[in-house]
């Protein structure tokens, strides 16, 4: 991933949160080390079950097959979508 792609996915992530002196040590790490104590919930990004707008879990680059996610917690669909998605790179 590229500098300045990374540097707009952590912004719109920070955007998301609020920027909540809870959540900014947790999206800090989470975009830096995707450690599992740092995940964020299914409601803070918006997560549903199916895709959006042909966006799934599946082809983000933060999904972990066959069912979770770096950055959210839970079990995660590939089919799911949430307001972090990022395409993986080709
Ligand atoms: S779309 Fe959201 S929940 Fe799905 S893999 Fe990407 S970051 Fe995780």
């Amino acid at each position: 991933m590229s500098e300045e792609k990374r540097k707009l996915q952590r912004r719109k992530f920070l955007k998301l949160a609020g920027c909540s002196m809870i959540l900014l040590p947790a999206a800090m790490i989470a975009t830096d080390r995707a450690s599992a104590q740092s995940k964020v919930s299914k409601e803070t990004v918006k997560y549903q079950d199916s895709p959006k707008d042909g966006k799934k879990c599946s082809a983000c680059q933060f999904f972990v097959a066959p069912g979770s996610c770096q950055l959210v917690e839970g079990s995660i669909s590939p089919d799911g979508w949430c307001s972090l998605f990022a395409p993986k790179q080709s």
